[in-house]
């Protein structure tokens, strides 16, 4: 290759890592900076599920109708904390302004043009990488408890458009299908198509091995500082001909040096339990629609994950939420017993609900990869290659996901 680039790359979750991997493919040397270690933030404790029929996303016109019940009460999947409220306020009142219809479907449309692509980018990764095994195809099951928290007409339309395949069943076909299910479930839908994965550390550790022997160098270090300067970029004393930067839900300090601006980049914090050696409880990952959790079998236990807290990425875990999941968790299943592991991650989310991948409209040769908010593991490996793209001059920024909406 003519133009190989010295690229370095901020963060190694799934984005960070698929896009090193679509770079080393294209013949560039890439070094990696990360805090900690590679594959240890958001990207290792999400509910696994490769969720191509993940349309629409948060932005619906029925977060109207929940409102008060998310400000006010503890017991629901969305928590805002009064504290950290003022600060998020006008996170809030533009991720509002989009929940109409116009916005939800304008979403949808722009992540499905992404999503029908996921699969196929994951499964040449996969390959590459010696982890088909670590990807099962079982579809996903949404169900429900309560008769009002079924999905609304204007979701299932909306997958309708997006060519989403949805099958509604009966209780009975759900029990059918995972009879350890509670019996009070109502009903549900099937979405046939989408795959789960079984161990995210180890795919995350595999990818990072093939990093490594691909000549890619990973340095443990935090990057506080980027000096542009010609062209060229120093790095805690290092120099590089290119930027990516693929930093999650911290990347706003990064962005606004470089394009003198903060965009409107908040976390929704999400949480898990895993209940270890009671994988065969489940076949696959099963949405509990009003608990906004999904149960999600591993290789070694169930992981139930999911909840949306909005709390920044400073305050600690909050142990009512990690008690809402517990509880959840068992309603789903009754037979779950206690739990061992508990975790909190940040998913990244702008107030459209869509990421950016994209090139910088200031300074040549500086990319960015964040903000995939509930669809980041899903999106990491297209991600990297439509980054890969705009790196190696092949493409051009696709509106939607351009980082010059928000400058
Ligand atoms: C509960 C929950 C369930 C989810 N379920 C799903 C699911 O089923 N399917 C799905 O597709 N998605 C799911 N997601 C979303 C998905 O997990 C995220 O969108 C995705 O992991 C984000 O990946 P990332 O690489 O952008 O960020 P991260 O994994 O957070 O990686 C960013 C990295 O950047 C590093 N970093 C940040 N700043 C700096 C700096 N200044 N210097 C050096 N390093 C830095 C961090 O240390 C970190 O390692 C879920 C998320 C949660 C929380």
């Amino acid at each position: 290759m003519s133009n190989v680039k010295n690229i370095a790359l901020i963060g190694a979750g799934i984005v960070g890592l698929s896009t090193s991997y679509y770079l080393q493919s294209s013949g560039h040397k890439v070094t990696i900076f990360d805090q900690n270690d590679p594959g240890s933030g958001t990207s290792r404790g999400h509910a696994n599920v490769i969720a191509d029929y993940g349309v629409p996303a948060l932005n619906q016109p029925d977060i109207w109708r929940n409102l008060l019940r998310y400000i006010f009460y503890s017991d629901s999947p969305l928590n805002i904390s009064w504290s950290y409220l003022p600060k998020m306020l006008p996170w809030i009142v533009k991720f509002l302004k989009n929940c109409n219809s116009k916005s939800m479907n304008n979403t949808a449309e722009q992540m499905t043009s992404l999503l029908k692509d996921a699969l196929p980018s994951y499964e040449t990764l996969l390959t590459e990488i010696g982890a088909t095994d670590l990807v099962t195809h079982k579809g996903v099951l949404y169900v429900w408890m309560n008769e009002k928290e079924k999905p609304t007409p204007d979701q299932i339309e909306v997958r309708k458009k997006n060519n989403v395949e949805q099958v509604s069943l009966s209780p009975a076909e759900i029990l059918d299908l995972e009879p350890n299910l509670n019996k009070s479930i109502k009903g549900g839908w099937y979405f046939p198509r989408a795959h789960h994965t079984l161990n995210p550390d180890k795919i995350l550790n595999k990818l990072f091995l093939k990093f490594l022997e691909k000549g890619g160098q990973f340095l443990k270090e935090r990057v506080f500082s980027v000096n542009p300067s010609h062209g060229k970029f120093k790095i805690n004393n290092r120099d590089f001909d290119c930027l990516v930067i693929c930093s999650g839900a911290f990347s706003n300090d990064l962005v606004n040096q470089l394009e003198n601006k903060r965009i409107p980049l908040e976390t929704e914090r999400g949480y898990h339990l895993e209940f270890l050696g009671m994988q065969d409880y489940l076949t696959r990952p099963t949405c509990l629609i009003e608990s906004g959790i999904y149960l999600t079998p591993l290789e070694y236990g169930i992981r139930a994950a999911g909840t949306v807290e909005l709390a920044g990425t400073k305050k600690k875990i909050n142990e009512s939420r990690l008690k809402y999941i517990n509880y959840y968790a068992k309603q789903l299943i009754p037979k779950l017993q206690d739990y061992q592991n508990s975790w909190l991650g940040y998913r990244p989310t702008l107030p459209d609900c869509l990421p950016i991948i994209s090139k910088s409209p200031k300074l040549e040769n500086l990319f960015y990869g964040f903000g995939h908010n509930h669809l980041g593991w899903t999106l990491g490996p297209i991600t990297g290659k439509v980054i890969s793209g705009l790196v190696n001059g092949e493409t051009s920024n696709n509106p939607a996901f351009s980082i010059n909406k928000f400058l």
